[in-house]
């Protein structure tokens, strides 16, 4: 039996791929800071799950205890939407408990001499420059460097890309780097402001009377690409299970839509009769208290050297995906409005 570590697997990504390699029969062990994940059963997702907090370099030796691990995902990160990554407000733990969990993560890798460990950056590394163009954004591996994230949790994500590539050159650390690209699905954070905004868009529209109205950040018209979770996990086991290419590689959808049109996918979804309230600007800072956090103009996942090392690509459309997402998040709503 190959044993499987997944740092971060009480999340939204770490769960489905503990579930997904308990499925394929390797012993998985979970860490993570929450006692347990928020919506699955533990002996769905894994063998073991542990509570522990990766910022603490005794927990992570402990964590790497007792096994060879085969393959170790480090998913863990102090991360959320724009209405907290974009604020500034967290700019100082999101940059020291991120980069201390990946500086104890790599140290115990190479120490315990693990087969592969797997590193998710993010898209957000990219330069802020390059992404002013809503039509046109330049995310390709290449456009990384001179470096100007316009987020501290993308620079952090850029140390830390770099951290591990640096263990694989002095180490011979066995790497494996991906950039994601808005990963969303079932099963993942949908309120509370850490949600992300496919999951937003689905719980306004899910929440919302017919004839009602919803809010969206911004004038609507930046874009992105979103990726279903379902083949950011195959991408991933994918990328860990070919023996020459490290990355870093973008893992994203490249089916770009503005934000408003995402919107109008979760309403359509809805059935009913909801218009879009674009908020920005003062409007936006009377009501919350800080400037309308939207982050670049345009995103997309740029995908050729995925294609062209792996050989295999996404496919999956958004509106398939945001349909599964739509219904789970309208039964949680429904769930949450019978509990009271
Ligand atoms: P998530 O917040 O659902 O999962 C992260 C997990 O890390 C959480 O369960 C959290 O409890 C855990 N964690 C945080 N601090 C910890 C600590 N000190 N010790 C132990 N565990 C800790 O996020 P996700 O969407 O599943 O993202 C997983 C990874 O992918 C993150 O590194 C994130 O930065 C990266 N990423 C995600 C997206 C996306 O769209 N979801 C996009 C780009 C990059």
């Amino acid at each position: 039996m190959k044993n499987a570590l997944v740092l971060g697997g009480g999340g939204f990504i770490g769960g489905h791929l503990a579930k997904r390699l308990k499925e394929e029969g390797f012993y998985v062990k979970i860490v993570d800071i929450k006692p347990n994940h928020e919506f699955w059963d533990h002996n769905l997702i894994c063998n073991e799950y542990v509570q522990g907090d990766l910022r603490d370099p005794r927990i992570v030796e402990k964590a790497f205890e007792g096994r060879v691990y085969d393959e170790v995902y480090q998913l863990a990160a102090d991360m959320g939407g724009a209405g907290y990554i974009f604020t500034g407000d967290n700019d100082a733990n999101v940059m020291h408990n991120s980069a201390l969990i990946n500086l104890n993560v790599v140290h115990e890798c190479a120490k315990n001499n693990v087969g592969r460990v797997f590193y998710s950056s993010s898209a957000c590394m990219y330069p802020e420059h390059n992404q002013q163009d809503p039509n046109n954004p330049n995310c390709e591996e290449s456009s990384a460097y001179p470096a100007n994230p316009d987020s501290e949790y993308g620079w952090e994500k850029l140390f830390s890309e770099r951290l591990y590539l640096a263990f694989n050159r002095n180490y011979k650390l066995n790497v494996r780097v991906a950039r994601f690209h808005n990963i969303f699905g079932e099963f993942g954070t949908w309120m509370g402001g850490k949600e992300k905004a496919p999951a937003a868009m689905c719980r306004k529209a899910a929440e919302t009377e017919d004839g009602g109205t919803i809010e969206v950040w911004g004038d609507g018209q930046q874009t992105r690409s979103f990726l279903h979770v379902n083949e950011c996990v195959e991408a991933v086991l994918r990328l860990m299970r070919q023996d020459d290419f490290l990355g870093p590689v973008n893992i994203g959808s490249e089916e770009m839509v503005t934000i408003n049109q995402l919107a109008e996918m979760a309403i359509k979804l809805s059935g009913k009769n909801i218009k879009i309230h674009n908020i920005g600007g003062q409007e936006f800072k009377d009501k919350y208290g800080f400037s309308c956090p939207v982050g670049v103009k345009g995103r997309n996942s740029d995908n050729k050297l995925y294609r062209e090392k792996i050989g295999w690509e996404v496919s999956i459309p958004l509106i398939e995906g945001m349909k599964t997402t739509f219904d789970w998040i309208n039964e949680q709503v429904k769930l949450q409005k019978n509990n009271g």
